[in-house]
């Protein structure tokens, strides 16, 4: 199989070239030439196997340059009982009739981003080998959070590649912070830039399109490359837990083979529920994709009004990494729902970066709706679903999931459909103890405490075990102490490189 860009006919490469590189050189995203099927037949295949044996089934459809080993070789080194507490992966909970929560952060981070980032440094170093490259890689991540951890745990002590990761110095929580800097590696490095997300971000834009830099880097033998959310090697391991679910779901006689089932995905830069549709497509038996939004609810309009507007104020919410007024992904999504209408997608993105704004003509809106229905919820409602859940059912949620519940809800007021759902589960409530303690107990619960008490205090009040990852936080030594101005961030790379 081989993959094009998303804005031009004329890139044609396998994979590897894909995930390699990240971005097409006309700036467009790598799609599959064509979207494998599935029969049904397929698809009950995948009931009696593991998680690993159903990704090898799915991923070999899509890495048809790699040889089976190599996949099986990739997926087996990622998805390990170590690093996911079980065997099971990603497991999926009942907990009303009809209503299946699908948790997928059981990884060594505890956010769903384990889910593609432990398994991407493999896929990548089987692909810079077969497209005979014999460089070092050197992975590049600016982090508002969540990703810079999840790459640095994915990353750590892979032979042949290094990973340097800046946060903003005032942009993260204490726990995301010290996640960072306690992180474990040889070939890892963490530094704090002076300044926001943006500029952290900036900054390591700045140093990717430098030619000049990139011969310096060269000659040392090294190559920069990317870990985020737009390389086709973060998005097709995403594809295997919705399969993986259904088969579960067979498997457990929840469904009979060929029943349809909605999935709800808290959504942000649309990586997850993109995989979602790819999944339909392939012909899992899919009803509705229900997109949830905070109250950045950029692709709730998008959804009803085929009106795609990032000028609106920019809200922090107690679901942040959900707060993005950008979300990459939906360009692939509009790729294949325009008939593969490159011209017209380079045309739009131009538009969106001068105005900020997009719209896609009727018949898109129509397929837009066939296929995605899509709503938002804000702090307050989030908060009041955690709540609600935890004293009905004793599960405990974290805000993303929380909206994603509460946007299910609103559809199942709204449309009366009653077809089965999965509700989609990206992170750990460890991770966001404070909105979750205030959700249950109230905000006098968490006023003035330190962080890591409050892991203490989730775990009483929710009688849950803390993640080990997150346990050990308070007493891991501080690594790095880094923190550099915004122009400085290229003596970072330098030194940690032993560049002259
Ligand atoms: C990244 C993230 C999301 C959003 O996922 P996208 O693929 O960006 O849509 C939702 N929840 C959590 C906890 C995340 O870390």
């Amino acid at each position: 199989m081989q993959y094009q860009s998303t804005r031009s006919k004329e890139v044609r490469v396998p994979s590897a070239f894909a995930i390699k590189t990240g971005l097409a050189a006309d700036g467009g995203l790598y799609v599959p030439e064509q979207i494998p099927r599935l029969a049904l037949e397929e698809i009950a295949s995948l009931a009696p196997l593991n998680y690993n044996e159903r990704a090898i089934n799915i991923l070999t459809r899509f890495l048809t340059d790699f040889t089976p080993e190599e996949v099986k070789l990739c997926v087996d080194r990622a998805y390990t009982k170590e690093k996911f507490e079980s065997v099971e992966i990603a497991p999926l909970y009942k907990l009303e009739s009809d209503v299946y929560y699908l948790e997928l952060w059981h990884g060594p981070t505890c956010a769903f981003k384990d889910m593609a980032l432990q398994i991407l440094p493999h896929l990548l170093l089987r692909s810079i080998e077969k497209t005979g490259e014999s460089k070092e890689v050197v992975i590049l991540v600016a982090t508002s959070g969540d990703t810079g951890k999840a790459a640095l745990e994915g990353f750590r002590d892979v032979e042949g590649t290094r990973i340097i990761v800046f946060y903003p110095a005032d942009g993260v929580s204490d726990v995301q912070k010290r996640q960072m800097v306690t992180q474990e590696g040889n070939n890892v490095d963490v530094a704090a830039v002076r300044g926001n997300f943006d500029d952290a971000q900036n900054g390591v834009k700045q140093i990717f399109s430098d030619k000049e830099y990139a011969e310096i880097l060269a000659r040392n033998n090294f190559m920069l490359s990317s870990a985020n959310s737009i390389n086709w090697g973060r998005l097709v391991p995403q594809i295997v837990y919705y399969f993986s679910s259904y088969a579960s779901l067979l498997k457990n006689n929840e469904i009979r083979l060929g029943d349809p089932v909605n999935f709800v995905v808290p959504t942000g830069n649309f990586g997850n529920i993109l995989a979602a549709y790819y999944a339909k497509e392939m012909g899992l038996p899919i009803h509705k994709l229900i997109c949830a939004s905070n109250e950045n609810n950029v692709l709730t309009d998008f959804i009803n009004t085929g009106i795609y507007d990032k000028n609106r104020e920019f809200k922090t919410t107690a679901s942040p990494s959900m707060d993005i007024l950008i979300s990459s992904n939906l360009e692939r999504f509009l790729y294949h729902a325009t008939g593969c209408d490159g011209a017209r997608i380079a045309q739009w993105m131009q538009e969106l970066k001068e105005t900020g704004r997009y719209e896609v003509p009727e018949l898109t809106k129509a397929r837009i709706k066939e296929i995605f229905w899509g709503g938002f919820c804000d702090d307050a409602e989030t908060f009041a679903n955690i709540c609600e859940v935890n004293r009905q059912y004793g599960y405990v949620m974290d805000t993303h999931t929380a909206v994603a519940k509460g946007v299910y809800e609103k559809y199942r007021k709204e449309t009366g459909d009653a077809t089965k759902t999965v509700i989609v589960s990206t992170a750990s409530p460890f991770k966001f103890c404070d909105s979750v303690l205030t959700a249950i107990c109230g905000e006098d619960s968490v006023k003035g405490k330190d962080p890591f008490d409050l892991l203490d205090e989730l775990a009483k009040t929710a009688d849950l075990l803390i993640p080990d990852s997150l346990a050990g936080l308070r007493e891991k030594p501080v690594i790095f102490t880094t923190a550099c101005e915004k122009n400085e961030m290229y003596d970072v790379v330098s030194h940690m490189l032993n560049l002259a």
